[in-house]
């Protein structure tokens, strides 16, 4: 491993915060001045991604009370797999396509029936899902359809943002994860009926807990403060670091949740925080789009490597690039240089879900050999607005080694 830089550079790229933007300021509200952005129906703003989805499965469950598992990606946060427990429904992870992130449409039909209350297809690292065939399988046996796009705020498919195809989609506001409140989540569905039970679900669910709001705004302000090159190397890069010497990649990547998320109501200073700072999305996304556009078509010239990319009438976003490697011995090898340098280069989840000790009570064991195989060939480098183009060379000859 090269000595680490003074500057860290983030593995996921999110907006920056400006000073000004700490400023309670009246204006509308955070949810509207997203959904405005997207061009979505009104969305629901929730205090996290997992409380989101959490949200979403109670609302579900009340309707079709029978149904009771919930088919997820092998290959995903486990954050997920905990917000199933939470709600008390039975997780059901499905097998993913050889070589890509999508659950393998085989697989999840083995996984659907009668008692399947949702299906999960997740738009991981701002690509675009494949929602139809979740939607065709989760049909077939009268299921619902939750969109994943807790990494994917921004994107859309034939122009509409995606969230809106399934019948309830999530974003995550999560410290990293484009625009953050440190943490949050976006709550999306088409239908107003379901629209309104959301509501009602959260109104009955998520009580007011001033504690958990001042513990995430003195959070925020450390993320204002800390979420640049030299702050990253303090909040970031040197935990990283111990966690890698100590042989611990699952609290390197920050894959070790506690089993039990909060449930509260954002408060008004965050939501103006996050207001403002999305007024600077869409140019955001839009640069970041251009950037990983020039570094996809570098990466391509590395021979062995496969960079995930939009395909036609898709437009997602690009928090980070998203690689697989021929093997796990030289994604690993790849790894031992570029890991803790300093550049950005990381794993997206160590496990497939039921290989995490953690989750043990949570995920049934299963076969999963693709997830598996997807965590293991996999890395990400983030598409930070600092890294340089000779950072981003530095990682290329590097890969390019690795694989020669
Ligand atoms: C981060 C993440 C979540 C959870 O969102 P939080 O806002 O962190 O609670 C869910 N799914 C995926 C794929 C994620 O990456």
């Amino acid at each position: 491993m090269p000595p680490p830089r003074r500057q860290e550079l983030p593995p996921t790229a999110g907006l920056p915060l400006r000073p000004g933007d700490l400023w309670p300021a009246p204006g509308p509200s955070l949810a509207r001045v997203v959904a405005a952005q997207l061009g979505t129906p009104p969305l629901q703003l929730e205090c996290s991604g997992t409380a989101s989805l959490l949200i979403a499965l109670r609302a579900l469950h009340e309707l079709e009370p029978r149904r009771h598992r919930v088919v997820v990606p092998g290959f995903t946060c486990p954050l997920v797999a905990i917000a199933v427990h939470q709600a008390g429904l039975e997780l059901t992870p499905c097998d993913l396509r050889p070589g890509h992130f999508d659950m393998d449409p085989a697989a999840l039909r083995r996984c659907c029936d009668e008692q399947t209350l949702a299906v999960v297809p997740t738009h991981l690292a701002g690509r675009v899902a494949d929602v139809d065939d979740a939607l065709a399988a989760a049909r077939d046996v009268g299921a619902y359809v939750i969109e994943d796009a807790a990494q994917a705020l921004g994107a859309r498919r034939g122009g509409d943002s995606v969230g809106l195809a399934g019948d309830i989609g999530f974003f995550s506001l999560a410290a990293g994860k484009g625009l953050s409140t440190y943490e949050g989540g976006l709550l999306l569905a088409r239908d107003p009926a379901l629209r309104e039970l959301l509501a009602r679900t959260a109104s009955c669910m998520v009580p007011r807990r001033p504690g958990w709001e001042w513990r995430r705004s003195i959070e925020l302000l450390g993320y204002a403060a800390l979420y640049r090159p030299r702050g990253l190397r303090l909040a970031y890069g040197d935990p990283l670091r111990r966690s890698l010497r100590r042989g611990d990649p699952v609290a390197a990547v920050g894959d070790d949740f506690p089993m039990a998320i909060p449930l509260h109501r954002m408060g008004r200073w965050r939501q103006s925080v996050g207001a403002r700072a999305a007024a600077r999305l869409p140019a955001f996304i839009e640069q970041s789009r251009a950037h990983a556009q020039r570094c996809v078509a570098r990466l391509r010239r590395v021979a062995g490597i496969e960079v995930f990319d939009d395909s036609p009438g898709q437009q997602g976003t690009w928090p980070f690039l998203l690689l697989l490697l021929p093997d796990q011995a030289r994604r690993d090898a790849a790894l031992a240089q570029l890991w803790g340098a300093g550049l950005g280069v990381s794993r997206l989840f160590i496990h497939a879900l039921p290989d995490y000790a953690y989750l043990a009570g949570v995920v049934p064991p299963r076969e999963l050999p693709h997830a598996r195989d997807f965590a293991a060939r996999s890395l990400s480098i983030g598409n930070s607005p600092w890294m340089t183009d000779g950072d981003f060379e530095t990682i290329c000859r590097t890969l390019q080694a690795c694989l020669g």
